[in-house]
C-alpha cells in the first residue's frame, strides 16, 4: 500500500510525531473534540519505537494518562497489561544498598488509604510499552498513524479564509491540508525550525551514565535484581562508593525472557557527589530509612483501576 493510500489529503488536525507526547495528545484531541473531527498522526519513523528510553512513570503521569475518557484503559493498562510478557514493576520505599551499607536511601510514597493519588507509586516501564499502550488506544478510536511520513515542508495561508489553511508536505511529496497542525516532533522539532519558532530557555547540565544490560551471576544464573518474587514490586539496588552512586532498575523478569533479564543501570555523579551523599549535604540520603509506607498496604483503591497483585508483606524484602 502506498503512503498516499493511507494518508488523506485533508484532515481537521494533523499531529506531527508519534512519540509519547503526540500519541497522548491525539488521544485527548479525539476524546474532547467535537464528534467527527478527523485526526491524523504522521511520523517519519518506519514504525513504533522499540527503545527503552524513559523508564520511570510517576504518579502524576499515570493520573494524566487517565484523562482519556471513561472508555480508555490506558492508565489501567500501564499498571496491569503486559507487553511482550512484561508489566513493569512498581517501586518505592527503601532502596536496597550494598551489603556493607544496607539501604542508603528511601523513596517514600504514602499508603493507599491516605494517598491523594489513585496511583501512589512510581512504575518502572520502558517507554516503548507506554507508546504501544497509547497506540492500542488510538487504534480502538480509529485514529490513524501514518509511518514513514516525515514533514519536510509547511505552508500557512495566513491571509486566506480557507477552512484548512495549513499544508504539510511529507517526505514522499504527498501534501496534507489541515485546520490545525500540532508539533510533537521532539526536542529537535522540524516544525519549529520550519516556522522559525525560537526555543527559549536554558540547558541544564548534569552528568550521568546509563546502560541497559543483561545480568547473570558468575555461575551463570539469571536473576531479576531488585524485584520481589511476584516480579511486581522492585527496590532498585542502590550502591554508593567514592565513585558516585549506581542505581539498578529491573526492566524484565526471569519469567518473561529466555535470556538474562534486562536491567537499566544509572550511574550518577563522581567524587564530589559521593562526598555529599556521605556527609548528608546532597539532600538525597536520609539517615533514617523509612519503613515501608505503601507497598505492603497498597490495596489499589483507585477508582476504575484494578490493583496490581502485590506480594504479602512477608514476601517483600
Ligand atoms: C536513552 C534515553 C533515556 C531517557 N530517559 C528518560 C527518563 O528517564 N525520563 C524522562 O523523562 N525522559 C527520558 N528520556 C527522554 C524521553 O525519551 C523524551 O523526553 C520523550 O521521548 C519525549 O517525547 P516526545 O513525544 O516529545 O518526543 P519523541 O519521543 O522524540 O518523539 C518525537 C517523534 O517525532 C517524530 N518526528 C521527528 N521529526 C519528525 C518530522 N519531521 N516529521 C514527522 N515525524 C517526526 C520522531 O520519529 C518521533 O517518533 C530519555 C531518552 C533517551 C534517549
Amino acid at each position: 500500500m502506498s503512503i498516499s493510500d493511507k494518508i488523506p489529503d485533508v484532515a481537521d488536525i494533523v499531529v506531527v510525531g508519534a512519540g509519547p507526547v503526540g500519541l497522548y495528545l491525539a488521544a485527548q484531541l479525539h476524546e474532547y473534540s467535537p464528534k467527527g473531527t478527523s485526526i491524523v498522526i504522521v511520523d517519519r519513523s518506519t514504525g513504533p519505537s522499540t527503545l527503552s528510553k524513559a523508564i520511570a512513570v510517576h504518579a502524576r503521569s499515570l493520573e494524566t494518562l487517565a484523562f482519556l475518557g471513561p472508555q480508555s484503559t490506558v492508565a489501567r493498562d500501564m499498571v496491569m497489561t503486559p507487553v511482550n510478557g512484561d508489566k513493569g514493576v512498581i517501586f518505592g520505599g527503601p532502596m536496597l544498598g550494598d551489603a556493607a551499607s544496607g539501604p542508603i536511601a528511601s523513596i517514600a510514597f504514602p499508603p493507599a488509604d491516605t494517598a491523594q493519588s489513585p496511583y501512589p507509586f512510581a512504575l518502572v516501564r520502558v517507554q516503548s510499552h507506554t507508546e504501544r499502550i497509547l497506540i492500542a488506544d488510538l487504534e480502538r478510536r480509529g485514529v490513524r498513524i501514518a509511518w514513514d511520513s516525515g514533514v519536510t515542508g509547511l505552508h500557512v495561508d495566513e491571509g486566506s479564509d480557507a477552512t484548512h489553511p495549513v499544508t504539510a508536505t511529507l517526505n514522499n511529496q504527498h501534501g496534507i491540508k489541515c485546520r490545525y497542525l500540532v508539533a510533537c516532533d521532539g526536542g529537535k522539532s522540524t516544525v519549529r525550525s520550519l516556522l522559525n519558532i525560537p526555543f527559549p530557555g536554558h540547558t541544564r547540565s548534569d552528568m550521568f551514565w546509563m546502560a541497559d544490560v543483561r545480568i547473570r551471576t558468575r555461575d551463570g544464573r539469571t536473576t531479576t535484581w531488585g524485584a520481589d518474587p511476584t516480579s511486581r514490586v522492585a527496590r532498585p539496588p542502590t550502591m554508593s562508593s567514592s565513585h558516585g552512586v549506581i542505581l539498578v532498575f529491573p526492566l524484565q523478569t526471569t519469567a518473561t525472557t529466555n535470556d538474562a533479564p534486562l536491567h537499566r543501570i544509572v550511574a550518577l555523579g563522581g567524587d564530589e557527589q559521593a562526598a555529599q551523599w556521605r556527609d548528608g549535604t546532597s539532600g538525597a540520603v536520609q539517615d533514617r530509612v523509612d519503613k515501608d509506607t505503601y507497598i505492603d498496604k497498597h490495596t489499589g483503591a483507585a477508582a476504575g483501576v484494578a490493583p496490581p497483585t502485590l506480594a504479602a508483606s512477608s514476601a517483600v524484602q
